[in-house]
């Protein structure tokens, strides 16, 4: 027996036989139809598509012979890829002296006759054969070498889809793992965008909308309270003597009473936005459908509860109420209620005040 050598580009045959990653797959039915057509064909009892591998032949299909293949050294493809334009036969292993000590010779399953056509990779490098073998010495008669050379180029076909289909699936999952990824920063992005979106429409210490989000709410209030002929208020809220606060309890202690204030304007606000930190210690508030007195009522029972506010310090506010005229604009509603405050700051603080 003579050793077969290898093909003088290997190492491309090699890599590309790897790249079909066949080695090693389940055994299919399309591959085994077409060992049962080559046996038929050939009138032999074993028929094997065979591939070689760096120090094996490994079988796709194989019909008459046990086992998932053989080294290398003993595989008659072996030679048979050396020259992948051509089949080649054996008619009689004992007489090659290529053979003639090979264990697939000498011992189980005894071959006599081997026929081998090359499968070629699109590349034209052979993977290894579709065989046919036989126990007695034979011929293979032309017709039945050219069956064998179409069946060769069957399975070297049946192994391009395989190869095909396997990278459009890895495509197909890459591109679902990257559509998931997407999906996954879009939300982040979603989310990140409703943090500052809340950010920069609340006030940090209070909780409560800023005067941003505010004037957004006040204009589209005025805006349907013109429309509607309804009438609306607003209501500035600022704390009395808060410096002194400050100067006598300290900076925290001053932020304590805003915050507590802030907590009791939300009271009994069901829609959000209604009240608002206006600026330092002023608040603001949107009355809709109240006219002036019931506007100024609710102004009263609200300086009333700051004055109750158990903060352990002595709180008043004063409050500048004014109500929406025809026509009139958000920036002109505020001035008029500041001018309301500034009259209640004036008469002595603790009050409230309200302008037509
Ligand atoms: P008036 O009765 O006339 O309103 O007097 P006031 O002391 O309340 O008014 P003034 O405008 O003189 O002082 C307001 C003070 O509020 C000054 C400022 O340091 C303080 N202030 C503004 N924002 C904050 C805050 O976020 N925290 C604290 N602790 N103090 C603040
Ligand atoms: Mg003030
Ligand atoms: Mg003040």
């Amino acid at each position: 027996m003579i050793r077969p050598p290898m093909p003088a580009d290997e190492d491309v045959r090699q890599a590309t036989l790897d790249a079909y990653r066949i080695l090693d797959t389940q055994r299919e039915e399309a591959y085994d139809d077409l060992v049962a057509i080559a046996a038929a064909i050939c009138n032999v009892p074993i028929a094997v598509i065979s591939l070689v591998d760096r120090d094996r032949q490994w079988f796709k299909a194989a019909r008459g012979i046990d086992g998932s293949g053989t080294s290398r050294e003993m595989a008659f493809c072996a030679y048979a890829i050396l020259d992948p334009s051509e089949t080649m036969v054996v008619n009689d292993a004992r007489e090659d002296p290529r053979f003639s000590g090979n264990p697939l010779v000498v011992g189980g399953p005894r071959v006599r006759f081997y026929a081998g056509a090359p499968m070629r990779a699109s590349n034209g490098q052979p993977m290894g054969t579709v065989c046919v073998l036989d126990d007695r010495p034979r011929q293979l008669e032309t017709p039945q070498r050219i069956a064998l050379e179409a069946l060769s180029r069957q399975a070297s076909r049946l192994m391009e889809l395989h190869s095909v289909s396997r990278a459009l699936r890895l495509q197909l999952e890459e591109r679902g793992w990257y559509e998931q990824q997407l999906l996954h920063y879009q939300r982040e992005l979603e989310h990140q965008n409703a943090d500052l979106e809340e950010q920069s429409s609340t006030d940090p210490l209070t909780g409560l909308a800023n005067r941003r989000a505010f004037s957004r709410t006040l204009e589209a209030a005025i805006t349907r309270a013109h429309a509607a002929g309804e009438p609306l208020s607003v209501a500035i809220v600022d704390i009395d003597h808060f410096k002194s606060i400050n100067d006598l309890h300290g900076h925290a202690e001053g932020d304590r009473v805003l915050q507590a204030l802030g907590a009791m304007l939300l009271t009994g606000e069901a829609a959000r936005g209604r009240v608002a930190r206006f600026g330092g210690e002023e608040f603001v508030r949107l009355l809709p459908d109240r006219g002036l007195t019931d506007a100024a009522r609710e102004s009263e029972y609200l300086r009333e509860a700051v004055a109750a506010m158990p903060t352990g310090l002595p709180v008043t506010i004063s409050i500048g109420v004014a109500t929406l005229q025809p026509s009139e604009d958000a920036s002109s509603l505020l001035a008029r209620a500041d001018q309301a405050l500034y009259k209640a700051k004036h008469e002595g603080r603790d009050r409230v005040c309200a302008l037509p």
